[in-house]
């Protein structure tokens, strides 16, 4: 498979099943496949290979893990070291997961230098000492100490402080208020004196508070409020961002292009292409260069015919082989040739040979057949070096029409394609 990036095709690659990234499975995944090495490393304790750490006749550590950390305990000897390499490597292989030992530290506690350097390369890892951090804490140093703590207390100060800095310090409220029967009020203790800008915000909190009563008998729950049953719906949730945000100024006449198009009974893919073709959100070369993807003034021009830059206009409407196109579409359907002056003109003036308003579904099948196989035909060319064929296309155009047209109408219809190739407006008024 392939996909278009900005317009450019990627390499292939083989599609697959699996949890994607950022699936909120995947921890779980990972916890599922980590579990393997706690289980592999009981197993080597189990038949005496590895000699975990004992703290008591009954308590015995060899392995501690906390998501994708992990720490191996055991004694300093060559067998232990031999089963933590075996383990690892076996654990690499089941799992398909690999170790990163560039990140991996081996610690000793009363251990020679000089086996912890010959250890450290036979495992392919660094030596460090204690104490280190493992989650954020130190380990091997004095907890007793008030120096140990200090760098937490200090990136906790940190973090509570970059609460966009207008947040009361913490334990400033000594006092919120009390019942007064059935009523609750709403009364702000502070702990010491307030500075000036804790004055303002303690004004807003209790301005902010005025509106909140508490129910004494109720437990307390989330409410979406927009919702009269005060759940969340993605439709309310539109609305209001509807009702905060004026929609971009898109031409009228444009908007009721739009309106026609989505009444057309095609595939949703195609639907969205002419979306975006009466929104000129193609990625054409010239769309591109106003993006940056394209620096090199020769890589604009036209597909087709090689001569003019390729926008829109020029590509789908005013190249002379799209003029080809749309004559010979003409020609099929027996009707006078329509010059070009906008997309939507266009759009509209070709959904007018069908009259009658029931037919919305099926008016402008032929345009945006037309132009769908217009902007294939064009990627073909640029993407797998084809050659371009004005029959070929046409052909095409009549027989995806077809499929659409007779694909999508529930009825039987009293026609057949040599019927559609012959008179397509006499098939599309017959149903
Ligand atoms: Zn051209």
């Amino acid at each position: 498979m392939s996909v278009l990036v900005n317009g450019s095709p990627t390499k292939d690659f083989v599609v697959g099943k699996g949890l994607r990234q950022g699936d909120p499975l995947s921890p779980f995944l990972f916890l599922i496949a980590a579990e393997g090495l706690t289980g592999m490393m009981q197993k080597a304790v189990g038949i005496g290979v590895f000699h975990g750490y004992k703290v008591s006749d009954d308590l015995l550590f060899h392995t501690l893990q906390f998501a994708d950390d992990t720490i191996l305990i055991g004694k300093g000897n060559w067998d232990n070291l031999w089963s933590i390499k075996t383990v690892l490597r076996s654990f690499e292989l089941v799992s398909g997961l690999k170790i990163n030992f560039f990140k991996s530290k081996l610690y000793g506690i009363n251990l020679d230098d000089n086996f912890l350097n010959a250890a450290s390369a036979f495992l392919h890892c660094g030596v460090e000492s204690i104490p280190f951090r493992f989650l954020g804490i130190p380990v091997g140093a004095n907890p007793r100490r008030k120096i140990t703590w200090n760098p937490i207390v200090d990136n906790m100060r940190k973090r509570l402080s970059s609460w966009n800095g207008r947040n009361l310090s913490i334990g400033v409220i000594a006092e919120c208020g009390l019942w007064n029967e059935v009523e609750w009020n709403w009364r702000l203790l502070w702990n010491g004196d307030l500075a000036q800008d804790d004055i303002e915000a303690a004004a807003e909190l209790e301005c902010l508070l005025s509106d909140i009563s508490p129910n004494k008998d109720r437990t307390d729950y989330r409410k979406w409020i927009t919702n009269n049953l005060g759940m969340f719906s993605v439709n309310s949730a539109y609305c209001i961002l509807q009702n905060c945000y004026s929609p971009l100024t898109i031409n009228s006449n444009v908007v009721d292009a739009l309106q026609d198009l989505w009444a057309n009974d095609v595939p949703s893919k195609v639907s969205i292409f002419g979306w975006r073709l009466l929104l000129a959100r193609l990625p054409t070369r010239k769309a591109l260069e106003r993006k940056r993807i394209i620096s090199n003034p020769r890589e604009l021009c036209c597909a087709f015919c090689f001569r003019e830059e390729e926008d829109i206009d020029h590509l789908f409407f005013n190249c002379s082989i799209s003029i080809q196109v749309w004559k010979k579409v003409y020609e099929w359907l027996d009707m006078n040739f329509i010059t070009f002056e906008e997309v939507w003109k266009h759009f509209t003036t070709f959904g007018d040979l069908v009259k009658s308003k029931s037919l919305a579904k099926a008016r402008h099948v032929i345009w945006l057949a037309t132009t769908w196989s217009i902007w294939r035909t064009r990627n073909n060319i640029m993407f797998r070096g084809d050659v371009f064929n004005l029959a070929l296309l046409v052909n095409q155009i009549i027989f995806i029409s077809w499929v659409w047209f007779v694909g999508r109408i529930e009825l039987n219809p009293s026609f057949v394609f040599s019927d559609w190739c012959n008179d397509p407006l006499a098939c599309i008024l017959s149903i």
